[in-house]
């Protein structure tokens, strides 16, 4: 590339700008009927520094999660309830799958649902504490918000290996915090609906904090969306 066609092409990358890395078009044509598609970030690779690293988040977001999209693909050819069922729908009821296949469904559907649901979770910007029915219920439950905080970190230390540690709304339209292990979602076995979720994978923190989970977990709670828990919960509780 000489500079004049560098030049253009930065030009270009900046006009195009927001989301418009992340197209999956090449992908799916590839694919030919592609069922699942990586979904974009709400916000750049950098944005979340200096909590959460751009070399994690660019891995974690076109590495990790994109191969859960590329195996999905392949397995909707054998289980064509991938191309037609809600993704929620599944989850809930996991022994349906054929059983052939239902490991793979289940860490590959479970990664897709948990991975889309932990950007959304994360902003570079909004409310820095939860409010109104969330903020009332988060008090009503724990006492106050950081012994919510203290409940949720104490579930992402005690997971052993890999999982994910939750704020949910139970099966009885309470708050509750647990963990599950790899790429489990709420829906499986509890029924629950999330509202907060942090990924306690370590490729979700080692490039940045090596081995030290907690360190990651302070840092990650200044990422909090509160104003997307607080959609969560109005939609989870309703
Ligand atoms: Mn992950």
């Amino acid at each position: 590339m000489n500079r004049r066609d560098l030049i253009r092409t930065l030009a270009a990358t900046a006009l195009i700008g927001g989301t418009a890395r992340y197209s999956t078009a090449a992908f799916a044509e590839d694919a030919g009927e592609a069922a699942f598609k990586l979904p974009p970030l709400g916000y750049g690779y950098e944005a979340l520094e200096p909590h959460i690293d751009t070399a994690t988040m660019t891995v974690h977001h076109s590495g990790h999660h994109q191969a859960f999209i590329t195996n999905l693909n392949k397995l909707a050819g054998k289980v064509p309830e991938l191309k037609t069922k809600p993704i929620v729908e599944i989850l809930t009821s996991i022994d349906a799958i054929p059983t052939e296949s239902r490991t793979a469904v289940r860490n590959n559907l479970g990664g897709h649902f948990n991975h889309t649901f932990f950007w959304d979770v994360m902003t570079p910007g909004g409310a820095k504490a939860p409010t109104g029915d969330l903020a009332q219920a988060i008090d009503a439950a724990f006492g106050s918000k950081d012994k919510m905080i203290e409940e949720v970190t104490k579930a992402a230390m005690g997971r052993f290996g890999s999982g994910w540690a939750w704020l949910a709304v139970g099966r009885d339209k309470k708050l509750t915090v647990f963990s599950t292990a790899n790429q489990d979602t709420p829906h499986m076995e509890l029924a629950a609906k999330p509202v907060i979720g942090v990924d306690v994978w370590e490729h979700a923190y080692y490039l940045k904090h090596k081995n030290k989970r907690a360190d990651y977990l302070t840092a990650w709670w200044n990422t909090v969306n509160w104003d997307k828990a607080s959609a969560n919960f109005k939609s989870a509780a309703g």
